[in-house]
């Protein structure tokens, strides 16, 4: 059973409304390793803590399964499958480092994969909270966040003249930070999405037609 012929090389979504689950020992580990204070992520285990490195590590390896499960093999910021972007990582949507968000390091929304080049070059470090709240999903981002927003909302995709075209919403200040932060519209990237639409556009056609029937109906494509 090959799940290959309908893989689409690239697929830009929301993952609102899905989550991943710890398990009842996972969040005993969690709740093991609180305080989060920066830290707990990887490396040595404070002294304080009787969580064992193992069950931490197990923890965090087993993330990108339950994330695959939830979002399959794509990079959540510029879409691409991992064949056409390389290995993806665990990508925190606040960082994690000690002096941005360490609490929020576990939190099931704040997880997702990305490849290295949105991940590591491009996002780095980024501080993506406008305005703190410590509940979480209180959180104004500055960013289409993978769980909370809807892409579409923010971002418009088509084809036009054979080329695959990412545009803002006119409105949206989160649209316009995700395409530049991501380098969504670079010439490289849409010369990359558009080669892979002509290259499998006879395995994927119908599942991308929805797609840009939706994008094709927006007002400005339509001129
Ligand atoms: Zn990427």
């Amino acid at each position: 059973m090959s799940k290959k012929k309908n893989k689409l090389p690239f697929l830009f979504q929301s993952l609102k409304g899905k989550k991943i689950k710890y398990s009842k020992a996972e969040e005993l580990v969690i709740n093991g390793l609180k305080p989060l204070i920066g830290g707990e992520w990887e490396g040595k285990i404070k002294k304080v803590s009787s969580v064992l490195r193992k069950d931490r590590d197990d923890l965090r390896f087993n993330l990108k399964e339950k994330l695959i499960k939830i979002q399959g093999e794509y990079c959540i910021y510029c879409g691409l499958h991992k064949d056409h972007c390389g290995v993806l990582e665990r990508e925190h949507i606040a960082p994690k480092g000690s002096k941005l968000y360490p609490e929020f390091v576990f939190e099931e929304e704040n997880l997702c994969l990305a490849c290295h080049e949105c991940n590591f070059y491009l996002k780095g470090e980024e501080d993506t909270i406008s305005k703190y709240s410590k509940n979480y999903r209180s959180n104004k981002f500055t960013i289409v966040h993978p769980y909370l927003n809807d892409f579409f909302s923010h971002i418009e995709f088509a084809v036009k003249d054979g080329k695959a075209i990412i545009r803002k919403k006119p409105w949206s200040r989160k649209g316009k930070k995700t395409i530049s932060l991501f380098e969504l519209d670079s010439t490289e990237n849409t010369t990359k999405r558009s080669g892979l639409l002509i290259a499998n556009e006879w395995i994927f056609k119908d599942k991308y037609d929805k797609m840009f029937e939706k994008a094709l109906n927006e007002k400005y494509l339509k001129t």
